[in-house]
């Protein structure tokens, strides 16, 4: 039947499309190895499995019915002791402890609670991509800053701590309409771990002009070399204005679980339970009760050798030399990401490869990932994808893999790149 009028609210416009359907499909159809899509193909520590299992076949049938709305009292008590030790506050967990369908809900919460129509909300680019719909959807603006790469050390493979914000850039950025400035920090896509002076700046700023802070911090336990991650939430003046955001599905491995909440002070809190319960209200008990087991195993380990969050980190770290080592070898110079388990490698050695496309506008580095997944099974995300429309082609010679995957995989990615460099090279 045909309308006179558009059927989709208007708030729709500009927000339909999404890179991930398209990059998706393409890896389903052509990829042999996929290291585009972001999550791990190996199975997550047996204790939480187990803790799953016994939380759906065990006796407490009351496990299968809705639980608290906000979160399931065991894993808000377990996140409120954890992060209280972490951010040096005393938390209440039925106050300072809000529990969502993943990051990404606690994420659409913080924009629909806290951003008004004509609200400013700075993105530091390049960002995980939903912050730039999500603010839109809620009437915001997205204002963007980009982290700037400066060159490497001589002799150096270039680092996610070469891309820096410039700190006069940044300042400029904020005025009377920035509500929020969105921070992800270890960062998706370029493993950017910020530093502590990094963040104090960005704190100073919040401070100075009433801005809140959505810290997503979905990668908190996946740092590497020894590097610190500071929580933003912890500096001068910033518990008061900053939501703290996590994900089960990072910290163990188990994505397909969507389990993610938010840890923040109850002024802002208090809002993000209103967009909640008018939207999806209560989130799977059994995995809001295996990961609150999950937490507890390791909040009793903390630090030590025995600890999930210390073995996966390590094991990660692993992944990341060996991914590098590949690409290094293949001429595909990598990014050496500080966190997370993406890595983006430069591929200005590999353009002669892909046939141009006159007068398209479309990112080389997304025609390049396309041709790559069909021509040589490998599946990686192009870098613009993480960028807004009109900064699109600023940094359009990268791509995106991730690294959280069976050696076999890895593997296998190793021998389609070397294959690659020797038939380049030529008989
Ligand atoms: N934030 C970032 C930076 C992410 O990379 C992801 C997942 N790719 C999310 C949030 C969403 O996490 P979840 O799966 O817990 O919804």
């Amino acid at each position: 039947a045909k309308m006179s009028r558009p059927v989709q609210a208007r708030r729709l416009e500009g927000v339909d499309k999404n890179i991930w359907v398209e990059f998706v499909k393409l890896a389903t159809t052509y990829a042999t190895v996929n290291l585009g899509q972001g999550f791990p193909d190996f199975p997550p520590p047996d204790f939480l499995r187990e803790a799953f299992v016994r939380a759906v076949g065990g006796e407490d049938h009351m496990l299968h019915q809705y639980t608290r709305a906000f979160g399931h009292p065991p894993l808000v008590k377990i996140l409120a002791q954890l992060f209280g030790k972490l951010l040096g506050q005393e938390l209440d967990p039925l106050a300072n402890v809000m529990v969502t369908v993943g990051a990404y809900q606690a994420l659409y919460c913080c924009f629909q609670a806290l951003v008004d129509e004509g609200d400013e909300v700075i993105i530091i680019e390049p960002f995980f991509d939903c912050y730039e719909p999500m603010v839109k959807m809620a009437g915001g603006t997205p204002v963007f800053v980009p982290l700037r790469p400066k060159a490497p050390k001589a002799g150096q493979l270039m680092s996610s701590a070469d891309w820096q914000l410039d700190p006069a850039e940044l300042a400029s950025k904020f005025g009377k309409r920035t509500k929020a400035v969105v921070l992800n920090s270890p960062n998706n896509p370029l493993g950017k771990v910020f530093g502590r002076g990094e963040l104090e700046l960005i704190a100073e700023l919040c401070v100075k002009h009433d801005a809140l802070c959505i810290s997503d911090e979905v990668y908190e336990w996946l740092v590497y070399d020894g590097k610190e991650h500071v929580r933003i939430a912890s500096l001068p003046g910033m518990w008061d204005r900053t939501v703290s955001i996590g994900s089960a599905g990072k910290t163990f491995s188990v994505t397909g679980w969507k389990v993610g909440w938010t840890v923040g002070p109850p002024r802002l809190l208090q809002h993000l339970r209103t967009v909640h319960q008018n939207s999806v209200y209560h989130c799977a008990t059994a995995a809001q009760e295996a990961v609150a087991q999950g937490f507890c195993r390791e909040l009793e380990r903390l630090g030590q050798a025995d600890s999930y969050f210390v073995r996966l980190a390590r094991e990660l770290q692993g992944k990341r030399d060996r991914l590098v080592q590949s690409l290094d070898a293949a001429g595909m110079k990598p990014i050496v990401p500080e966190g997370t388990y993406f890595l983006v490698a430069d591929i200005s050695a590999f353009a002669s490869d892909v046939p141009d496309v006159p007068g398209s506008n479309e990112p080389y580095d997304s025609r390049f990932a396309k041709w790559m997944v069909k021509n040589k099974g490998l599946a990686a995300i192009p870098l613009s994808a993480f960028y807004s429309g009109p900064h699109k082609n600023d940094y359009s010679r990268f791509i995106r893999f991730c690294f959280a995957k069976e050696e076999a995989t890895l593997k296998a990615a190793n021998d389609i790149l070397q294959k690659w460099k020797r038939e380049k090279a030529g008989p």
